[in-house]
């Protein structure tokens, strides 16, 4: 099963992938988490990237398409996989069917995590992130077993730089602009599946499972 997750930053789309990847044993692909980990380890990507993602602007499609066509082209991919964060442009998505063209597939469901831009400023001020594992918490929502500590690796949790108020508006612009097209996009080739994510983190997992199938 290949999967595609859309939806505004902080809709969900990382905590429902990683249970989606869980549940069909299939990897889940970040590409923000591919981009703190370049950055984390000091690379030539990372340092590019992170000129970007300060800004909350998306980082330029040349930097990364390849990353994701090649990642797909992965052994651990022929049983499908979840791409988490991509494609965010028509472009990106251009790029990712012509990949999956030549490799002789296409993607099976765009899984489109619905939450107003209202509830989106609140769940990042909340986000807690652990930059070590990918691993994501919130205060209120989603509080890890020890206060700062994530639970799966140990490390300090902490807050984006880019989840702060004054980025995270700027980042739901450019979500309007330049990633809101895809919906259609993928609603036009029949493959589009809309989840209200306002709803508690179970039961979106629970309605995903039900469209997705056991
Ligand atoms: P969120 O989960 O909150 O939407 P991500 O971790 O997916 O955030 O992305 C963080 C940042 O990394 C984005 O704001 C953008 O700068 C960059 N980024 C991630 N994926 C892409 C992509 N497919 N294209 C361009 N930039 C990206
Ligand atoms: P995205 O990957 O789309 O940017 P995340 O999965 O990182 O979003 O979620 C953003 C924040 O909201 C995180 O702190 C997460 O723990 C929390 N969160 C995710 N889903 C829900 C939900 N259904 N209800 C409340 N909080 C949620
Ligand atoms: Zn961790």
């Amino acid at each position: 099963m290949k999967i595609i997750m859309l939806g505004a930053p902080g809709a969900g789309k990382g905590t429902q992938a990683k249970k989606i990847a869980d549940y069909y044993h299939i990897p889940h692909i970040s590409t923000g988490d591919i981009f703190r980990a370049n950055i984390k380890n000091g690379t030539e990507l990372g340092k590019k990237a992170k000129e970007y993602m300060d800004q909350g602007l998306l980082v330029p499609d040349e930097l990364t398409c390849d990353l994701v066509t090649d990642r797909v082209a992965k052994e651990d991919c022929a049983n499908g996989y979840i791409l988490d964060g991509f494609p965010r442009t028509i472009p990106q998505a251009e790029a990712l069917e012509r990949a999956l063209n030549a490799m002789g597939t296409d993607m099976d469901y765009a899984v489109n995590v619905d939450v107003p831009d209202a509830n989106i400023v609140n769940r990042m001020a909340g986000r807690r992130a652990c930059l070590n594992c990918g691993g994501t918490y919130h205060l209120e929502f989603l509080r890890p077993k020890t206060e700062g500590i994530c639970d799966t690796c140990g490390s300090e949790l902490v807050l984006r730089d880019d989840d702060k108020p004054e980025t995270v508006q700027k980042r739901l612009d450019v979500y309007h602009a330049q990633t809101q097209p895809l919906i259609d996009f993928y609603e036009n080739k029949g493959i589009l599946k809309t989840i209200d994510g306002t709803q508690e983190i179970d039961k979106v997992f629970a309605d995903i499972i039900q469209i997705l199938g056991e």
